[in-house]
């Protein structure tokens, strides 16, 4: 099976090339793709409307196949989370919040992330490799069906899965070539048909590449800000050193000439006596004024290595009103799946690190994080 092609890694336009390698027309690449991520079929057989010389064709050549789950947990507030393999001793995760009126899956881009932001616990593990196409993809057609099977099937049309955050482990900017094709399903109509406001693509500031998702494909952009001045982002989001503040808020700019939302989500993370105070707010605004935006504010979800505590509550309440006040849509970020660390920060799977991240990062607990005040949990 493994040696077979898998029809998960084609967009569109790859299935209509791989149709015409086997000498089929295009209209069969569409019912196919129906089948596939409509119906959430994989067996060949049961795609009646293809001629049975394809279906033959394709049993010998061609299959469906998503990552495989190593655990499925569901935490009590009905978040999902699945962690899947994806060989060589790698994992990553799948994460399902139930809404009221909407469904969001957060998927996952790459086995690690090598971007190393101070407060991430995938940052933490190093980095692996890129997914491909078919293990993004396959996410979401492993999430929809499994979900819709829970449910005992759904009317036709309907679907489980209504939003979709590219924000689970790794940057996805730093995949493009897969990351894009994935998205593109996720918009199809002969797919999941999700509107481009739908579907959000979350960055720490790969300047060059959101200049090169505005071109290709403009879907909701939230971006990981996490400090308002350049010295405190350094720290945070190393990616900072060479994608600084001025050129990020200039790149979310001219992103928004094209966007399908007219602003920006920045999301911050509310770390205790780092980044959350009256004056940070103030920095912040000043930072964004000239961007149309919303704060997605966000509780930090404390893991050991890290050194750093949540803000408290009523500290983030203060915050979020500076924002408030100055007009700017603030949102606190309810946490979900705690119980099953499926929160924002916390999706960790398990990395095989081919950089020196994970070192890396050991090293910088024991000496430079005292330089942004860091304490010893
Ligand atoms: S926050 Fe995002 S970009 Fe930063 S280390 Fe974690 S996964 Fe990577």
């Amino acid at each position: 099976m493994t040696d077979t092609v898998n029809l998960l890694d084609f967009d569109a336009a790859g299935l209509v090339a791989y149709c015409a390698s086997l000498g089929e027309k295009s209209f069969r690449a569409r019912q196919l793709q129906r089948w596939i991520h409509h119906g959430g079929v994989s067996d060949f057989d049961a795609m009646t409307d293809l001629a049975k010389s394809l279906r033959d064709k394709l049993k010998t050549c061609a299959s469906i196949r998503h990552p495989a789950v190593l655990q499925d947990h569901t935490s009590a507030d009905g978040t999902r989370k699945w962690l899947l393999d994806v060989g060589e001793g790698n994992a990553v995760e799948t994460v399902y919040i139930p809404e009221q009126g909407r469904g969001t899956l957060c998927v996952s881009s790459q086995a690690g992330c090598a971007v190393n932001c101070r407060f991430c616990s995938t940052g933490k593990q190093g980095f692996s490799r890129n997914l491909g196409v078919g293990e993004i993809i396959g996410q979401l057609w492993m999430a929809e069906f499994a979900l819709r099977a829970a449910r005992g099937g759904l009317a036709p049309g309907e679907r489980v899965i209504t939003n979709v955050v590219m924000m689970g482990m790794g940057e996805p900017l730093l995949n493009f070539d897969a990351v894009v094709p994935a998205m593109r399903l996720m918009l199809d109509d002969h797919a999941y048909g999700l509107s481009r406001r739908r579907v959000t693509l979350s960055t720490s500031g790969v300047v060059p590449m959101i200049d090169r998702l505005a071109a290709e494909l403009p879907v909701a952009l939230a971006v990981s800000l996490h400090a308002p001045n350049d010295a405190l982002r350094d720290e945070l989001v190393p990616l900072n050193r060479k994608y600084p503040l001025a050129q990020l808020m200039a790149a979310c700019n001219r992103y928004l000439r094209v966007a399908p939302r007219d602003f920006i989500t920045f999301e911050y993370c509310m770390l205790d006596g780092i980044n959350d105070s009256d004056e940070h707010a103030r920095q912040l605004l000043a930072l964004t004024r000239d961007v149309p935006c919303k704060f997605n504010l966000i509780p930090f979800n404390p893991f050991p290595e890290s050194g750093l505590l949540r803000s408290h509550p009523e500290r983030i309440k203060q915050f979020a009103q500076i924002l408030i006040d100055a007009g700017v849509v603030t949102t606190v970020r309810r946490t979900r799946g705690d119980d099953i660390d499926a929160a924002c920060g916390q999706l960790a799977g398990e990395v095989r690190d081919r950089t020196r991240v994970a070192e890396r990062r050991r090293r910088d607990a024991r000496t430079g994080l005292a330089s942004i005040g860091v304490r010893a949990v």
